[in-house]
């Protein structure tokens, strides 16, 4: 009988260390939106500039996909597919299919309704369908019932929630017992983007917010290793895009390109608009904008440039015009109620402002590696890997990160 007991009490505990074996290591993912590379030469990201020497630092920066604007391009993180595919094409849009509804930050209705997201699936939700858990402390799109899916824990957005509540929030999380810790938890802060573009990215009150989070981050890794968690867990630290300087000395005039009142919906200022004709007026649009113009090029969606990846989706409308780096286009009607300053992004992703951040830390990544300057769909077979799971057909490259990765799971 004593022989029966010590037998179970081996076989559990080989199933149980099986099954521990079996759980990835934690892997958080953190965006620090607006955040540009360059900012850690600044001297105020001692926790930033240690995680990145002792483990990876794209030293160039990670590419943005178009448009270089923070809904689209937190959704490529965590989806591998690029705006045009995944369907999230801008901060603002429209669908024929969604009729009378305009997709903006601003509309809560709207962000909350997964007809906008459906077209991908993104890591969490194959996380949670492959028995893996998720908890989101916020990102775009984690508190939408996606394919019907939701995070295992998850928050409403809210901007004011400060970030050292965010960082206790994930701590929290992983403070729980195995069986229930989450494997997979993302953590958001928008503070550097919102002083990048009131200021701009040379701003006294940015370098502050860069200062900030990055306080914040040293909450974060003094409580994984007060859990000693430092060492299990892998982190993966980027943004979703750079910031550049915007003036009212740099400005293109739409009013001077065009005759305003043929168009209708568009976001009529910053780096990047869309604009619809009314009907009638297609030619007449697509003749004004073919005209060169200074600082600024416009395109029919069909004849963006291929490196854009961008104008295939019904979402997208049917022309595009965009600044060159530090312009903006307004109107004479913007101009006198909100005249550019500060920064802005939204710009060509392959402008060196406009690159993102990207640092790796953990048992998974070589200590002090470089990686040169690669695309942010990348991401996604990256993620997937960490966590051990199938990925959704995507557009990145795993191979990106195989010189960098101690060992290959
Ligand atoms: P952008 O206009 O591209 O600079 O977008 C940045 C803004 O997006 C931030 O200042 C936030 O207010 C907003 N934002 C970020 N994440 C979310 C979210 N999950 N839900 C709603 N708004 C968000
Ligand atoms: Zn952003
Ligand atoms: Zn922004």
């Amino acid at each position: 009988m004593r022989r029966l007991h010590r037998l179970l009490a081996i076989a559990f505990i080989a199933l149980l260390s099986a099954w521990v074996q079996a759980q990835p290591a934690p892997l958080i993912l953190v965006s620090i939106d607006g955040f540009r590379p360059d900012y850690l030469e600044r001297g105020v990201t001692p926790v930033l500039s240690r995680l990145a020497r002792d483990g990876v630092l794209a030293s160039q920066g990670m590419r943005p996909s178009f448009p270089s604007l923070t809904f689209p391009n937190h959704y490529t993180l965590v989806t591998g597919l690029t705006p045009d595919h995944h369907g999230v094409v801008n901060n603002t849009m429209t669908d024929e299919k969604i009729p009378d509804v305009l997709f903006t930050l601003g509309n809560r209705a709207a962000l909350a309704d997964r007809r906008w997201w459906d077209g991908a699936t993104p890591i969490w939700v194959s996380a949670e369908q492959q028995g893996l858990k998720s908890a989101t402390m916020f990102w775009p799109g984690s508190d939408v019932d996606i394919q019907g899916v939701r995070p295992s824990d998850w928050r409403a957005y809210d901007h004011n929630f400060p970030a050292d509540a965010r960082v206790d929030q994930v701590l929290e999380w992983m403070d729980r017992p195995l069986a229930t810790r989450p494997d997979f938890v993302t953590l958001y802060f928008e503070a550097v983007d919102t002083a990048g573009h009131r200021y701009g990215p040379q701003g006294a009150q940015t370098t502050a917010a860069v200062a900030s989070v990055d306080k914040a981050l040293g909450r974060l890794i003094q409580g994984l290793a007060t859990r000693g968690l430092l060492p299990q867990a892998n982190l993966v630290i980027l943004s979703d895009h750079g910031m550049a300087s915007l003036s009212p000395q740099r400005v293109v005039l739409l009013d001077e390109m065009l005759d305003t009142a043929s168009v209708r919906r568009f976001i009529p200022y910053g780096p990047l608009i869309g604009l619809t004709p009314l009907a009638g007026k297609e030619a007449q649009v697509k003749q004004s904008l073919a005209q060169p113009h200074e600082h600024v090029q416009c395109w029919p969606k069909a004849e963006l440039p291929a490196r854009f990846d961008y104008g295939r989706n019904a979402r997208v409308p049917p022309f595009i015009c965009l600044a060159e780096i530090e312009w903006s286009l307004a109107t004479r009607e913007s101009m006198a109620r909100n005249p550019p300053g500060g920064g802005s992004h939204g710009f060509d992703p392959d402008d060196p402002q406009m690159a993102a951040l990207f640092i790796a830390h953990g048992p998974a990544f070589v200590r002090g590696a470089a990686l040169e300057s690669f695309s942010n769909v990348d991401v996604y077979p990256l993620l997937a890997r960490l966590l051990g799971i199938r990925p959704q057909p995507h557009q990145g490259r795993l191979e990106t990160f195989m010189p960098v990765l101690t060992r290959v799971p």
